[in-house]
């Protein structure tokens, strides 16, 4: 497995793979890697022939009072997992490569990227959309790997590669969930133990739409409501958003006639958790 740093040695081991005419599979992370980032970079190695695994924690998608600082990092454990993976590459660039002061360039994915965390993180997915372009830039990745975890994002990325043409194809994995149902994120190691049991709400809320939804109810405002009702009384707990819409475009799809997405934030504690499931009537 190759540590690489730098986009120009990144540029000189993705031509290298590219001409012996293989397939490069891109898995984009922030590092803290746990079984939902190891889940793609297994789906990576089965359907390309060059698996590259990004870590970067990319400060322009974090807000001016989130946890860009206080993220997790530790290079070293993420690399031993990755080589266990047999992963080929490692691009783990600095901030001083990735920007310079003089950034003044961004990808706006318009509309869509002000719903759902957009709406909440003004800003994130600008940070988004405009790493994961230069992340593209510099590996020149076939196709490149994300989790329906992220579903806005996802929504995102698919709308801004169609729209610039990026000559990439989009591949989304399953979200990994621990046995109680609580998905795997890096931001799950803040969690106190007491927080750890609150934040179960986020997929008990999800469940009780699940249920009523297959006893027949196609009402979102219905269904949001009695979604809403795990998140009463729940001391420590902050409702951010819960919604269902359109997975594509993100907007509100008021009666489930086709595919939709079941999404919900929230705070526990100071942590923001995010979880979401797919409806399909
Ligand atoms: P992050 O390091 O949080 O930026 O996540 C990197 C990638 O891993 C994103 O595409 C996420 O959607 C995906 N991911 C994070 N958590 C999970 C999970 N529990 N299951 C599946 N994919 C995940």
């Amino acid at each position: 497995m190759k540590l690489v740093q730098t986009i120009a040695e990144m540029r000189t081991q993705s031509q290298a793979g590219r001409s012996h005419g293989s397939r490069l599979g891109l898995v984009p992370t922030m590092g803290a890697l746990h079984e939902g980032h190891l889940s793609l970079v297994r789906a990576a190695r089965q359907r390309s022939d060059t698996a590259a695994v990004s870590i970067f924690v990319n400060p322009t998608q974090f807000g001016p009072s989130e946890d860009f600082a206080k993220y997790p990092r530790d290079l070293e454990r993420d690399c031993a997992l990755l080589e266990g993976e047999g992963v080929d590459i490692v691009f783990a660039p600095s901030v001083h490569e990735m920007y310079t002061s003089q950034n003044t360039t961004w990808v706006v994915v318009e509309g869509i990227s002000d719903r759902l965390c957009g709406q909440s993180r003004p800003g994130h997915f600008r940070g988004v959309t405009t790493v994961v372009a230069k992340l593209f830039n510099a590996v020149r990745p076939d196709v490149v790997f994300f989790g329906q975890k992220d579903a806005a994002q996802v929504a995102v990325i698919k709308r801004m590669v169609r729209d610039l043409n990026l000559p990439v194809e989009i591949e989304v994995c399953a979200i990994v969930r621990e046995p109680d149902g609580l998905a795997l994120s890096s931001r799950n190691s803040y969690l106190s133990a007491e927080e750890r049991k609150s934040a179960l709400v986020l997929y008990r809320s999800l469940m009780r739409v699940h249920e009523e939804f297959a006893r027949g109810e196609r009402d979102s405002a219905k269904l949001i409501a009695s979604a809403k009702q795990e998140f009463e009384q729940k001391p420590g707990v902050r409702l951010d958003y819960f919604e269902i819409v359109d997975p594509d475009t993100l907007e509100a799809m008021p009666t489930i006639t086709r595919l939709a997405l079941v999404a919900v934030a929230a705070f526990v504690g100071k942590t923001r958790l995010i979880d979401n499931i797919i409806l399909e009537p």
